[in-house]
């Protein structure tokens, strides 16, 4: 039996023996291969070449035709369901999740030249996710409350909308999905004090499970002075308008 070693491969030899490999099987390899964490709500888009989220595209849309066919729906004849598969792994890929497979927006971070040191807040920022667990809509709002100095850089008001929406444009979890967002604004502008509040409505309580169609998950992360510093929680908490 002839066999190479690695290292005796041509490229045209690897192409080859790619071939038939999924494209998701490839990715998982390079992140293993980097030690990566991919759980759902991790963006991984550092390890996709060019071309290949088409390619998954693709690969997801043949796996979710077979959960159809597993579902016992004439895909064939049901113009309904007809290109469900595409259009769900669509959805997926390239909406509701993509803040898994593409990088995240560029913001561009500016030195405090007014050396604002007053209690900032953002929002309601709108918030659409999904739970890790049922892959249900979790829909609701969030505020940010930012405690700056002289050295926090600012960033425009709009961008903190869209750092929420790369973080929450995965399947989550909304104790982990607050972390994530506390962790990213607080390294791009490193303020003396962060404070998130996220309010949410899962529907995997009102769709299924105790089809409870009001219940709301509120959460809240405190950082720096907002933790140290109770007056200042309680202006942030005060100022936020929700309703119920
Ligand atoms: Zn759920």
């Amino acid at each position: 039996m002839l066999m190479k070693s690695d290292t005796d491969m041509t490229q045209a030899d690897s192409a080859a023996a790619d071939e038939g490999v999924p494209v998701s099987v490839r990715i998982r390899e390079r992140l293993k291969a980097a030690r990566q964490r991919f759980h759902s709500n991790d963006n991984i888009a550092d390890f996709i070449e060019p071309g290949e989220l088409e390619q998954l595209l693709d690969e997801v849309t043949e796996k979710m035709q077979g959960v159809l066919d597993s579902m016992v729906i004439d895909t064939a004849n049901d113009h309904n369901t007809d290109n469900t598969a595409r259009r769900v792994a669509k959805m997926y890929l390239k909406e509701v999740f993509a803040g898994r497979y593409v990088q995240g927006p560029a913001v561009t971070e500016f030195p405090n030249a007014e050396h604002l040191n007053e209690l900032m807040i953002v929002g309601p920022i709108t918030v659409r996710s999904a739970c890790s667990h049922h892959f249900c809509p979790v829909i609701g709002k969030l505020w940010i409350g930012i405690m700056p100095n002289e050295h926090t850089n600012v960033i425009g008001l709009s961008k903190y909308a869209r750092l929420a929406e790369w973080i929450m444009g995965r399947p989550q979890i909304q104790e982990e999905a607050v972390i994530q967002l506390a962790d990213l604004i607080q390294e791009k502008t490193q303020p003396d004090g962060l404070a998130i509040v996220m309010e949410a409505s899962h529907y995997c309580m009102a769709w299924r499970g105790v089809k409870d169609m009001d219940s709301k998950m509120i959460n809240s992360v405190m950082r720096g002075v907002f933790l140290k510093d109770s007056t200042l929680r309680r202006e942030f908490l005060s100022l936020l308008p929700r309703q119920s």
